[in-house]
């Protein structure tokens, strides 16, 4: 078992229900919603930060977009609305050190910040 708990979930050592998934990322409901619908989407491979990223991981980034966009089809809000957000470091209030993609809606959202 990994100490990463995103890399546990992605390899299934640890079980969890997945809303969507295909060959590099997977999404599932976030355990602490903040919004009626709250999701991450999280990539299969472990990438601690966004900081990490360089052009290479560009056809991942497309992924992670696609699967959003997937994620607020099946979740009812594509019409209505989402915010799209990744933490990076401390004052963004990261806690788990491989990157992910909140999705979040399902009502009206406050500003950022
Ligand atoms: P961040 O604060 O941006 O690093 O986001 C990490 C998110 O993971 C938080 O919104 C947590 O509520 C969520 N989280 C932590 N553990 C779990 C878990 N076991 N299942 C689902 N979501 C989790
Ligand atoms: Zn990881």
């Amino acid at each position: 078992m990994s100490d990463c708990l995103f890399c546990n979930m992605a390899s299934g050592e640890m079980a969890v229900p997945k809303i969507f998934e295909d060959d590099q990322v997977f999404a599932i409901r976030d355990i602490n919603p903040r919004a009626p619908v709250h999701t991450l989407v999280i990539p299969k491979t472990h990438i601690p930060t966004v900081r990490d990223l360089d052009a290479s991981h560009g056809p991942l980034l497309a992924s992670i977009f696609t699967a959003a966009t997937a994620v607020a089809e099946t979740e009812g809000i594509n019409e209505s609305g989402y915010r799209l957000a990744f933490n990076c470091g401390d004052d963004a209030g990261q806690t788990v050190y491989h990157i992910h993609l909140h999705v979040l809606g399902g009502h009206k959202l406050g500003h950022e910040g």
